[in-house]
């Protein structure tokens, strides 16, 4: 198990956790603060996107010590995993609100407004949580477009997020003051900054509780699990003409699996990989 589920699993996947949920948790003015900024500071997370491309390319001793002490930071104010799609399922079962909205990252980077996120709430019609988005909407100068937001049931849900895997989109919790987990998000490489520090390796987004790996009789060799992969953990060995993951390059995301038709990819726990079991 990860870092996160030891601190606030209480013996099971942190994210699986209901406490982590809790209204009474946005209760504290700093955490509502936290949310609201983040909500309607597109310049402050445009500014972020340039540091993040700066550090990315400095000489790798300053890269690392900022880097670590960046992450640090963020692991206690707002960072994000890989979760698949069973899991998210349980979310959805447990939680009593889901509110389609849209995507702060998309806003940023592609300057379009974009419903892929999917704030998750223990209160009903929204809970607090869309309390703090109607009142972001009020105020609100130069953020993404709130108007919209969208009450949906547990099964629209889960049917939008299959087809956000359809598109090449991984899954992810997000915490807003940890361990308070306010939105699932649907990430991909191009328009998601948290995505981009996975890249520079400054992490604010971190591998699933899970690893993928391929049935090599079962695999064809059709190769379409390769180009889908965000995290490049996918190659052709035409040896044994069958996919190969590398599994210490896997985030356990499940988009791969989603467009095998023959059903050669299925995820195992990531601490029963030992070449795995330690890599966040
Ligand atoms: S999509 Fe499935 S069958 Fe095709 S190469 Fe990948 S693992 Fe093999
Ligand atoms: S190999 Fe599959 S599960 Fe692993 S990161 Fe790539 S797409 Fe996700």
């Amino acid at each position: 198990m990860c870092e996160f589920c030891v601190q606030h699993g209480e013996g099971e996947k942190w994210y699986l956790n209901a406490a982590n949920y809790s209204e009474d948790l946005l209760s504290d003015i700093r955490r509502r603060r936290l949310i609201e900024e983040f909500m309607s500071d597109t310049d402050g997370l445009a500014r972020a996107g340039k540091y993040l491309e700066i550090l990315g390319k400095a000489p790798r001793l300053v890269k690392d010590i900022v880097g670590r002490i960046v992450t640090r930071k963020m692991k206690k104010n707002h960072f994000g995993q890989v979760v698949p799609i069973e899991d998210i399922e349980k979310i959805f079962g447990f939680v009593t609100s889901i509110v389609r909205v849209s995507c702060i990252c998309r806003h940023v980077t592609l300057g379009k407004d974009k419903r892929y996120c999917y704030a998750v709430s223990l209160g009903p019609g929204g809970g607090k949580m869309a309390e703090i988005l109607r009142g972001i909407d009020d105020s609100f100068i130069g953020g993404p477009d709130a108007s919209d937001n969208e009450l949906l049931t547990k099964d629209e849900a889960v049917a939008a997020l299959r087809g956000h895997e359809q598109e090449g989109l991984c899954h992810s919790v997000w915490t807003f003051k940890t361990p308070f987990i306010a939105a699932i998000c649907n990430c991909g490489r191009t328009e998601c900054l948290a995505m981009r520090t996975v890249a520079h390796g400054i992490p604010l987004m971190f591998r699933a509780e899970y690893i993928a790996r391929v049935s090599p009789g079962t695999c064809t060799g059709c190769r379409a699990c390769l180009s889908v992969c965000q995290f490049g953990a996918i190659a052709y060995d035409p040896s044994t003409r069958s996919a190969v993951i590398d599994q210490r390059s896997c985030y356990g995301c499940g988009v791969c699996r989603s467009v095998c038709t023959g059903g050669a990819i299925s995820l195992t726990e990531r601490r029963t990989v030992p070449a795995a079991a330690n890599l966040w």
